[in-house]
């Protein structure tokens, strides 16, 4: 074994690591096949072979927030607004029941006009048709929270995005990353299975960086961690920005998967936008969760956080085809059950 490949194993066997290793790893892509079928083998024997289906409904694309790579933001005046009305969203989540999807993720923008009530009212109506829930829709108060897990919320995805502070403060224009953090150290308490990941490849963000991300992950005890390349979209002030770099993604979920052994990672969409093989890379290297799109056509081609986002020219009918086939194609299974992190570690 060479002095590389040493320190993988150790952060394999122990599953925690210096920032200092992390760096070097991320330094070095002579590592690279190593790391991955390193991850790829302790996924296999914490998570095992099934991959889980979760059914993601984008069900607003309003947004008050600006940050600087997001398409949402409130200042692109170029993209059509819409918002989801109840029924459509239930609607759509019957669809999933369809798909035999066990999970759905409700994702927008953070808009207001979902008050606390009406959030309520869409996760009980989700909840009665035997879903386990996540939310993917930004940073709320504590008794916001905790109203939503009360009404039938299992998890909660929040990234951190990047935690160099500064770097979060320039590309989150009025937000705060202490508030940040609280959000997250929020939905922890309050018993939410919580999710957390970063953008890799944000101009000015170094390995040293992404390596804290890594720590952060584990500091936090995440249970699910969603990370990909940061894609310019031209409708922002990022748009001449170089795109995040896709084997530097895989490399800091499949270090993720050593320092986390049991928790759900998905192969995200800005993985697979990046290059068609993407998600069944990230699959093979730490990943065990995938997120089908069961948003309406219409909606979907306007939720654009990033151009030529993945799955766009497949219904959702055929894209739970075209990806069950790729994850049969590579010896996995899908999983028929709600995808609960179970904590064996
Ligand atoms: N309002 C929700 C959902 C945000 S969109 C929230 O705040 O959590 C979901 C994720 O898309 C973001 O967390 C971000 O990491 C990612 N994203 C946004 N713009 C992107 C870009 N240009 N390239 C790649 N990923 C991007």
């Amino acid at each position: 074994m060479t002095e590389l490949e040493k320190i993988v194993q150790n952060i394999a066997d122990n599953h925690s690591a210096e920032k200092s290793e992390l760096v070097r790893i991320l330094a070095d892509d002579s590592i690279n096949d190593f790391l991955f079928k390193t991850a790829d083998a302790v996924r296999k024997k914490y998570v095992g072979d099934e991959v889980h289906l979760r059914g993601l409904i984008e069900f607003s694309n309003i947004c008050k927030c600006s940050c600087k790579y997001c398409g949402l933001r409130k200042d692109n005046l170029n993209t059509n607004r819409y918002r989801m009305d109840v029924e459509e969203i239930l609607s759509l989540a019957k669809k999933a029941k369809e798909y035999n999807y066990r999970t759905i993720v409700l994702q927008s923008g953070e808009d207001s006009f979902f008050s606390k009530d009406k959030m309520c009212k869409i996760i009980e109506g989700i909840k009665k048709m035997d879903f386990a829930i996540t939310l993917s829709i930004g940073e709320k108060s504590f008794e916001e929270y905790e109203a939503y897990k009360s009404a039938g919320a299992d998890r909660y995805l929040l990234r951190i995005e990047t935690t160099d502070k500064s770097l979060y403060e320039k590309l989150h224009p009025k937000m705060s990353f202490e508030n940040r953090k609280r959000c997250l150290f929020d939905l922890k308490k309050l018993g939410y299975e919580t999710g957390t990941g970063c953008l890799v490849g944000l101009p000015k963000q170094t390995l040293d960086s992404l390596a804290g991300d890594i720590l952060f992950f584990k500091e936090l005890g995440a249970d699910m961690i969603g990370l990909g390349p940061f894609i310019p979209n031209p409708e922002t002030p990022l748009k001449n920005e170089k795109t995040g770099n896709l084997s530097l993604s895989i490399k800091v979920m499949a270090l993720t998967r050593l320092l986390l052994p049991d928790i759900n990672i998905p192969a995200t969409t800005a993985m697979e936008t990046l290059h068609p093989e993407g998600r069944i890379l990230a699959l093979q290297s730490g990943a065990n969760v995938v997120m089908p799109n069961v948003t309406c056509e219409d909606c979907k081609q306007k939720y654009e956080i990033y151009p030529g986002k993945a799955g766009l020219n497949n219904t959702p009918e055929e894209y739970k085809k075209v990806i069950t086939e790729r994850i049969k194609a590579i010896g996995r299974t899908i999983s028929t059950g709600y995808g609960f992190h179970k904590k064996t570690f």
